[in-house]
């Protein structure tokens, strides 16, 4: 049979997307395809700590030496989506002394470099720490950009011949007998370059194998072809935070608990979370309480959370994994390891295997382990490259550092576009167009934004997740608009106007959860802008309707050869200065 492609992968958070890149490079022809945008599942919706293992070292060995050789990779190969900010597991006066010394023989015990400091020394390190805080342990935890990093294992995968095909739903699995041969997908709709498919029409997409990273999602998948992956969905909350009031990754050093983590990322801080099963990873409730309980909790070991102003809020589903019959109850105590499952071996249905469990941090191993097998299955030679070879970007930040100076490029703007583009900003950045800033908070400039479009079409929220554009502060109320108006030379209208919705949209809704104190009032003069100034909500240019500026400003007269109470069809420029336009 003449396949459609090679390798079929499911799923375009940072497993598939890094499975794409590994066979790719190993010269295997590829399709992945994603129902949403890249990162539309948990990996768009996790913490962004790059887990030193220090975490596990006491529960989970296996996984806390697993993400000790990932975190040293993942520093060499992505640098540009990783900060190392350094981590700190805090013990308050409450906490047990044994469980600290088990966190201390733990992290030895998994070779993860591990230093105890006194409180004093801790404060040193994070002045904000409350003042009866104990001691810490010192480990080398970070921060980690899921976005960027799932982009740029797509955009790599791209480069060496994958067909990354977003917004392309599976609906099906096409099975003959015992085997399985490829996927049906629909096609969604949405504005500009994103499909790449007639929006709404269906595809058969044949595979000589396919493999499933749907994640928390994996089980619809295997129900599709009868067989059973039983993933155990746990959702977490995470809250955002206005500034870094802290630098340093922060872990509460006790047991288990809910609230115990702050993850210092990009200009915010996020406070973290909880763990509790949820049967389906789409719909499930997301509480104001669990969002006050990450703020009360964590204010014990930061007390001036308390005060601080919250950004929004979101949820995140770990796609959790354990052997049947394994039976545990509490999802906390659910392994963070990841497996295989072959479904030749298991269920004896050829054509497919499905990958579930794990952790960003581990998103690496998870795809060479599975490439190694799919290479196995197909009869292909070749070894994974993907510990060595850098991801586009990461190439070589030491010239990097020299072209910045070079250039001059020491501003605020610059420094954070250089920490986003890495060792490719010089070629997005070096323009001979004006290029000003177009979303302050997070210092994007134009120039950033054009590069994203260009990768990722008029998807706006694509445009987001490259650069950061509307992540900041405002959540998008000054600068939506401003984005969307660089659609303007390639796009119609409508294609502008409807990625300008859904951005707003998709900003709202976190922030439904910040909903006091100052954030309060930024999404009141967010509402204001958008709602009101710019007529987001009753817009007469999308609705067809004409308006009756005559209700405004007496309209215009007779001798301007106007028709009172009529909309002009100037194309929206003005014609003159009338009342009301000072
Ligand atoms: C609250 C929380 C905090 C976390 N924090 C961290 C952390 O700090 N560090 C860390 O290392 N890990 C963390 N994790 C774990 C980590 O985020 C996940 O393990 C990882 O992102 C999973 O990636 P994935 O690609 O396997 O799954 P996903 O990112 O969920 O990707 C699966 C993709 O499949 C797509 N899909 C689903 N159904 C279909 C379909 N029918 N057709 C096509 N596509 C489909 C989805 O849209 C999704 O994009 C956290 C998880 C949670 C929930």
């Amino acid at each position: 049979m003449a396949y459609d492609t090679t390798v079929l992968v499911l799923g375009g958070g940072s497993t598939g997307c890094g499975i794409a890149r590994d066979l790719a490079m190993r010269g295997v022809e590829v399709t992945l395809v994603e129902r949403g945008n890249l990162t539309h599942g948990t990996t768009g919706r996790m913490h962004g700590l790059l887990h030193s293992g220090g975490r596990y070292a006491v529960s989970d060995q296996a996984s806390a030496r697993e993400c000790i050789d990932e975190n040293i990779i993942l520093r060499d190969i992505a640098g540009h989506c990783v900060e190392m900010t350094g981590g700190l597991f805090v013990q308050r006066p409450e906490d047990p002394d044994d469980y600290f010394q088990q966190k201390l023989s733990g992290c030895k015990e998994c070779d993860i470099p591990a230093r105890v400091l006194s409180g004093g020394e801790a404060r040193e390190i994070e002045p904000y720490l409350a003042k009866d805080i104990k001691r810490a342990i010192e480990v080398p935890d970070g921060a980690i950009d899921p976005f960027r990093l799932c982009v740029a294992n797509a955009i790599d995968a791209e480069r060496h011949g994958a067909r990354i095909e977003t917004h392309a739903e599976v609906i099906d699995l096409l099975r003959d007998g015992d085997d399985i041969y490829g996927v049906t997908v629909r096609h969604d709709s949405g504005p500009g370059k994103r499909t790449h498919k007639t929006p709404g029409t269906t595809e058969d997409i044949t595979a000589e194998y396919v493999v499933n990273a749907t994640g928390a999602w994996a089980g619809q998948i295997g129900d599709m072809a009868d067989l059973e992956v039983a993933v155990r969905p746990s959702k977490g909350v995470m809250t955002i935070m206005n500034v870094r009031q802290v630098d340093t990754v922060i872990n509460r050093c006790r047991p288990k608990g809910d609230a115990d983590i702050i993850v210092p990322h990009e200009t915010t801080a996020i406070l973290g979370t909880t763990d509790e099963e949820v049967s389906d990873p789409d719909d499930y409730p997301e509480e104001q309480w669990e969002v006050d309980m990450m703020i009360d909790t964590l204010s014990e070991l930061v007390p001036i959370l308390r005060d601080a102003r919250t950004i929004r809020s979101f949820w995140g589903v770990r796609p959790l994994y354990e052997p049947p019959g394994t039976g545990t109850e509490d999802p906390t105590d659910i392994t963070r390891d990841f497996f295989l499952l072959d479904h030749a071996e298991r269920d004896g249905v050829t054509g497919m295997a499905s990958i579930v469990g794990g952790k960003l941090t581990t998103y690496r191993l998870m795809a060479e382990q599975i490439a190694d097998h799919v290479c196995a299955q197909l009869g292909h030679q070749a070894s994974c490259a993907t510990a060595d070879e850098p991801l586009p970007g990461s190439e070589n930040l030491e010239t990097l550092e020299t072209a910045m100076d070079d250039f001059g490029l020491r501003s605020p703007v610059a420094r954070r576009s250089k920490q986003r583009l890495g060792s490719r900003s010089q070629e997005v950045l070096d323009t001979n167009e004006p290029n000003p800033v177009i979303c302050n908070c997070e210092s994007v400039t134009r120039a950033e934004i054009r590069d994203a479009i260009e990768q990722s079409g008029s998807d706006l929220n694509a445009v987001r997740i490259r650069t950061r554009a509307s992540m900041g502060n405002c959540q998008g109320g000054f600068c939506t608009h401003q984005i969307a108006n660089e659609l303007a030379d390639e796009y119609d209208e409508p294609t502008a106007r409807a990625a300008y919705d859904e951005l707003l949209q998709e900003r709202w809704k976190g922030q439904r959860h910040a909903l006091w104190g100052e954030q309060l009032s930024q999404a009141m003069l967010s509402y204001a802008l958008h709602a009101t100034t710019f007529n987001a909500d009753g817009d007469v240019a999308r609705s067809g309707t004409s308006l009756d500026f005559a209700a405004f400003d007496g309209g215009q007269s007779d001798s301007d050869g106007g028709t009172p109470g009529r909309a002009t069809t100037d194309g929206g420029k003005r014609v003159g200065t009338r009342g009301g336009d000072r």
